[in-house]
């Protein structure tokens, strides 16, 4: 027997040296808790098996506020025992390769877990090395990011001490983990430096390495107005490539209509947002999309099923779904990938269609929020029956109380919570 720890009793397969379950999760983040609580909902006897490493399991939508000193990291994170469901079976251990052929996961340790239906979740992964001398330089000098948990205590650092200069924002080219989450901190900071008076002596810059402000054209007309209103620079085609901490330099490779140039822009801040990819061991998998550097579990966009492997589902980060990757999105591809493979157990048609929705909280300011939802077809998708594009103090109370406690409390045991927001809204108006 491996080292691997379970926590509750394993069923172990005809060949000994092998453990097996009905449905393997590997994952046990906003996806994999999600979808094991709402499948334990519908049948308490499915046999499901969750494969974590961490004993911890985080909020993380809620490192923006972290890093704009509006909520404590602690309270971000729960030991992952209390959310995995009490029905499941949890392997405390990393995956690391895939055999679908032969409905096989194979562990870090060697451990082979069977399964007959397999669910992959294993989020995102910040590929920091990607950006020559970051790894060096984060955490000191100015140099921080809300995507490491370790590094989003520190942004509040760098925000309430900075004494104004160059305070640079940067969006990679990759498909990233909440896309607004770079510019939400970006808004907070430029609040912050006008209530500590050195808005005035400081250039806040955006660099991204897209080509607009935002994917969804309604929402974007009004970032586009707030960067107006709050003057704040913003350089597109900008794609951050080094950082030189000796001479507070971050160095961006600028796409032109003659080419690729090298850019240098000093900075006193600067938060940097990683480029991001699918974790190294689903790249290398028969799982990964083909001749897509992402990486991503090659799924169905509407059933959630793999293209190749029809009794595995992914949904979340990892997953190839050409949606904004949040936690929101999971919110409704979880009922979507139970429902087709409660279909699929009982060799039924697959009938369950997700269509690409995604919320993101585009926090403007302290007490200000654009609650931006939308689908594939980027058709705006309001949970609440009033202007999505438009700032609100009711939004970022949604954002900053309701959403973390529905985290908690019913996405996470399988619940739905559309009711809950609609009547949290009508109590405040
Ligand atoms: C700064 C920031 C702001 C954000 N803001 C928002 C927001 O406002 N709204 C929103 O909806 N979303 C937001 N998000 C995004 C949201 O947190 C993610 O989209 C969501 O957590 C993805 O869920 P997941 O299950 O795919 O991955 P995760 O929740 O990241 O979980 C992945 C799990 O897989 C485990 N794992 C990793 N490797 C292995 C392995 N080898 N074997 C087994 N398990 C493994 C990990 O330990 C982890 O528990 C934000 C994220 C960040 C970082």
């Amino acid at each position: 027997m491996s080292s691997s720890t379970q926590v509750k009793s394993q069923e172990t397969s005809p060949n000994s040296n092998k453990l097996y379950h009905q449905i393997v999760v590997v994952g046990g983040g906003a996806g994999g808790i999600t979808v094991t609580a709402q499948l334990l909902n519908q049948n308490k006897n499915l046999d499901i098996a969750i494969i974590e490493p961490s004993d911890k399991h985080y909020y993380q939508p809620a490192w923006t506020l972290v890093g704009a000193g509006n909520y404590q990291i602690e309270d971000t994170e729960k030991n992952e025992k209390d959310c995995i469901p009490s029905a499941a079976t949890w392997i405390k251990a990393a995956v690391e390769q895939f055999d679908p052929e032969n409905n096989l996961v194979i562990t870090k340790t060697g451990q082979q877990v069977g399964y007959e239906y397999l669910i992959v979740c294993p989020g995102i992964q910040l590929d920091w090395h990607l950006i020559k001398g970051l790894k060096e330089a984060i955490g000191k000098d100015g140099v921080t990011s809300n995507y490491g948990k370790e590094y989003a205590p520190y942004t509040w650092e760098t925000i309430k001490n900075f004494q104004g200069g160059n305070a640079i924002f940067t969006y990679p080219a990759t498909p990233i983990k909440c896309a607004g989450a770079p510019q939400k901190i970006m808004y907070l900071a430029d609040d912050a430096f006008r209530k500590q008076k050195v808005r005035n002596q400081s250039n806040i810059i955006y660099c991204t390495a897209g080509a607009t402000i935002f994917a969804v054209p309604q929402y974007g007309k009004s970032l586009e107005k707030i960067i107006d209103r709050k003057n704040i620079q913003v350089k597109y085609q900008h794609n951050l490539k080094e950082i030189k901490a000796e001479s507070k330099e971050a160095i961006f490779a600028v796409t032109t209509e003659a080419g690729v140039k090298e850019v240098s822009i000093k900075y006193d801040l600067i938060h940097v947002t990683p480029p991001m990819s699918a974790p190294d061991f689903i790249k290398n998998s028969p799982l990964a999309v083909k001749d897509n550097s992402g990486g991503w579990v090659d799924v169905d966009k509407y059933t959630l099923q793999h293209n190749v492997f029809k009794n595995v589902f992914s949904l979340g980060d990892a997953s190839s779904l050409p949606t904004s990757k949040t936690a929101a999105a999971i919110r409704k591809e979880a009922p979507t990938l139970v429902e087709n493979l409660l279909s699929l157990m009982e060799s039924k048609e697959l009938n369950g269609k997700y269509n690409g929705y995604a919320c993101c909280p585009l926090v403007t300011g302290y007490g200000k929020t654009i609650m931006a939802e939308f689908d594939y077809e980027k058709n705006l998708t309001p949970s609440f029956p009033l202007d999505p594009t438009k700032e609100r103090y009711s939004m970022w109370l949604v954002k900053r109380y309701v959403l973390p406690w529905l985290y908690w409390n019913r996405m996470l045991k399988g619940k739905a919570f559309e009711g809950d927001m609609l009547k949290f809204l009508h109590s405040k108006s």
